[in-house]
This record gives structure tokens, sequence and C-alpha cells, in this order.
């Protein structure tokens, strides 16, 4: 990993006085490529989960070798090998996403509902084969201790439920896969880390895009300097959110905040996924329509502007009031790439400008075309690996922390409107663990 800053302010002071204090040092250590002790200990299993991938079938080309090959049928773990996740809330993700996705996983198997309604828990279990011994409700969640066939804990809750049902779920001994936002707070993001650490339990993000290819390429072009220099990444990710006025993305309680929380995050995280770097100066506008039942508890629009130590200068906008839009655009000295749509769970699209090599008047705009995946499978597939091959998640709960952390900078300067700054974090990358595998 390169260093940004190499100054005699040692990686600690930079981190505390970038306003990253509450990831201690050892926390940060515990982020390097090796695993850590304190996550070394299986739990005791009935059944030896994990394994390497059986070796793939292969086939002999049957196209030009000009020509794009398919890359070979997917491979996977034996059922009975695959780890065992429980899904905790079966709202609109969990049955439009997440339990389809499992479909396509190579690792990962559904063997647990938690939910408040037992009626459609059944009706789920049936539908993906999951025992009705295995449905529990938030009352007795706790018992998922006694259930050795689960290993990882899936928390697809409103966003105030994170940190509790973290917290139960790594006392419970399981591993957690906990969704965006990590929670409402920086202290509640702090106390989910401290418990899997005490717990010796995995915790782990869902920041789907971190795992889905088009977005890896885009972190490669621009850490590989393929656009030249970055000099500005433009972001945008809203919707126009309405219907049901108790919706609980509605409840400031619920959800922490407006579309800052639930859909600003990605260009959040974006910008700091793409440089590796993380901010030294924020400023932020927040607007929400007067009198408009939406926004009375929380913000409609927010535009924020981050400027990253190398100069890269970031500036974001995210909203429940416009029309949908989902993108990034990359402005590179040499090139400019994008993806729009950006955060969308299927059809990316990268599209990169550059001068025509042939003709200095001309310039070339390149659609990328590349597979899709299924995102929640290949994050599930990543939480699953961590917890075989005793990994740090690529996007640990300090990951979701430091996104917590600036949002709530975020907040602040645009109610004080004032510029806030941070002292430069030394290395890149600080919050993530080890690129995550591919697997065939
Ligand atoms: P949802 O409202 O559709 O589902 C939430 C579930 O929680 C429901 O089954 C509901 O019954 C249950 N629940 C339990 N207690 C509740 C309470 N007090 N109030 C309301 N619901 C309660 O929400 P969702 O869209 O599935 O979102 C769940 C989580 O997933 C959120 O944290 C959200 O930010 C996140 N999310 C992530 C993505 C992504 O792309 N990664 C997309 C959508 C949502």
């Amino acid at each position: 990993m390169s260093n940004l800053f190499q100054g005699d302010v040692s990686r600690r002071q930079f981190l505390a006085s970038a306003g990253l204090g509450m990831v201690s040092a050892t926390a940060i250590a515990n982020l390097s490529d090796t695993a850590t002790a304190q996550q070394s200990e299986a739990l005791p299993q009935s059944i030896p989960r994990g394994g390497e991938l059986p070796p793939q079938i292969q086939f002999p080309p049957i196209q030009a070798p000009t020509e794009q090959e398919t890359g070979g049928p997917p491979t996977a773990l034996p059922r009975e090998r695959r780890l065992g996740f429980a899904i905790v809330g079966l709202g609109r993700l969990s049955l439009e996403e997440i339990m389809p996705a499992f479909g396509e996983c190579k690792l990962a198997k559904p063997v647990a509902l938690v939910s408040g309604d037992r009626a459609k828990a059944e009706q789920v279990a049936q539908q993906y084969s999951i025992k009705p011994q295995n449905i529990y409700n938030y009352q007795n969640y706790d018992l998922l201790r006694n259930n050795p066939e689960v290993d990882v804990i899936y928390i697809v809750l409103p966003n105030s439920m994170h940190a509790e049902y973290t917290v139960r779920g790594a006392r419970a001994g399981k591993h957690i896969l906990c969704e965006k936002p990590m929670a409402n707070t920086v202290e509640e993001c702090q106390q989910m880390i401290d418990a899997c650490k005490q717990a010796n339990r995995k915790l782990m993000i869902a920041y789907r895009c971190q795992y889905e290819p088009h977005h890896r390429a885009a972190i490669q072009m621009v850490r590989s300097k393929e656009f030249g220099t970055i000099k500005l990444i433009q972001a945008d990710n809203g919707q126009n959110q309405g219907g049901d006025l108790n919706q609980w993305r509605l409840k400031k309680s619920l959800a922490g905040g407006g579309s800052l929380p639930d859909v600003g995050i990605y260009c959040l995280n974006a910008t700091r996924y793409l440089t590796g770097e993380e901010p030294i100066a924020i400023s932020a506008n927040l607007f929400s329509t007067p009198n408009d039942p939406r926004f009375r508890e929380v913000e409609e629009n927010v535009t924020f502007q981050l400027q990253y130590p190398s100069g890269v200068l970031a500036i974001c906008s995210t909203s429940y009031g416009y029309h949908r839009a989902s993108r990034f655009r990359v402005f590179g000295s040499d090139a400019w790439g994008q993806l729009d749509p950006a955060f969308t769970y299927n059809g990316l699209q990268m599209t990169i400008g550059r001068k025509s090599s042939s003709n200095s008047m001309a310039e070339n705009i390149t659609q990328v075309r590349m597979p899709e995946k299924n995102q929640f499978a290949l994050e599930m597939d990543h939480m699953a690996d961590c917890v075989i091959h005793d990994r740090i998640p690529h996007t640990p709960g300090e990951e979701g922390l430091q996104d917590q952390k600036l949002m709530a900078l975020i907040y602040k300067a645009a109610q004080t409107h004032q510029t806030i700054t941070l002292p430069p974090v030394s290395r890149l990358d600080i919050t993530r663990g080890p690129t995550p595998r591919t697997l065939k």
C-alpha cells in the first residue's frame, strides 16, 4: 500500500487528529492483510464447512482466439459445506434481492429467518427450503446461539435496529453482515465493532458496490492512472421518495436521517473507495421543501463537497425529491470515466471519454461492456470466504464507522455553513480489508 503522506506525524496521530480517533490504532492494525488472532477462533460446528471450491469444469474453446469466451461455468461448494446465513428482517431488500441472490452464491446458503411475522416467514421458508424450526422472531433471536447451522447473521432491518441486532448476534456467537448505513450514530457503530471484537466474530458492512465488477474496474483504472491524474469526481444518487408517509425511511428515529444515509452514502463511499483516500475538507448544503409532509423529520436534498489530500475534489448530490439518478464521473487529466447508472442493482454502464490518438480534433467515447454479476451474491460469498479462510472483510465495521463520522460532519457543515477541515490520513484504504478474491 502506498503512503500518501511521508511525514513525521505517526499514523496513530493522523488517525486521532483526523477524527478517526475512535478507530483505535489496534483496530487499524487489524485491517492489515493478515488475519488477526482475535478473529481466528472458529465456532464449534457440527458440520465442518468451507474448504476450497471444486475445480472448474473446462470446455474446449469454440470461438476464435480474438473472440470473447464466457470464462467457463461457475463452480460452487457442495451445499452441506456452504456457510449458513440467517436473514433478519423480511422486507423488500431481503425478499426481492437477497433471498433470490442465494441462487447465485457459491459459498453461502440461507438456513434461518428472523421475522416478526410468522406467517410470512413460513411462506418464505417453504419457498427456500428452510426448516420451520429455523424461523425465529425478534424476541427469541438470541436462541440462534444454539443453532449450529447458522454461521452468519445478515441484518436487513431499519437502520436504527442495526446496532442492537449486531450486538445481540455477536453475543450469540455468530459472524455479522449488516446492511448500510451501518447504524444511526458513530457511537452505535463503535459498539457494533466492539461487540464483534469481544465475541471474536467478523463484522462486514454490506457495501455491495465494492464487490461489483464495474466498480472494481473503475477503482483499478483510477488507481493505475488510466485517466491520468484525477482532478474531480462528481457523484449523484437520489430518488423521489413517496407513498406511505409512515414508512420508516421518513422517521428520524428509525432512519437516522433522510436521503444522505439512505442513498447519499453511495456517493460518499464511492469517492472514498475510488481514491482510497480520506477527505481533508468538507462543505455541504441541505434543503427540504417547506411544508412537504415527507420531510417533517428527515432531509430531502443534500449537496456536499469533499477535498482529498491528493487534490481530488468531489462534488456529490443526493435527494429524496428528484427523479431517480444514480451515477458518478471521474474527471482525469487525460480522460474521464463514468458509471451511469452506477449504484443500481443491475444495468450498470461504463463509458470512457478520451482524445482520439489518430485525430487530435476527435474525442473517443467508449462503452465498456462487462458481464453482470449479482452484487448480493458477490457480497455474501465474500463474507463466507472471509469466515472460511479467516480473512478481514474488505468492508469491515471500520468502513461503515468512517462513513458515519463523515455523514455527521456533512450535516454539521450544512448546519454551520462552514467548511470543516480534517488532518490528512497517511495510508490508502485505511478502513478496508484486503481486496476481495474473485471466485470462479
Ligand atoms: P423494508 O421496510 O422493506 O424492510 C424492513 C423490515 O424490517 C420489514 O420486514 C419490517 O417488518 C422489519 N421491521 C422490524 N421492525 C421494524 C420497525 N420497528 N419498523 C419498520 N420495520 C421493521 O426496508 P428495506 O428496504 O428492506 O431496508 C432494510 C435495510 O436494508 C435498511 O438498512 C436499508 O438501508 C438497507 N437497504 C440496502 C440496500 C442496498 O442496496 N444495499 C437497498 C435497500 C435497503
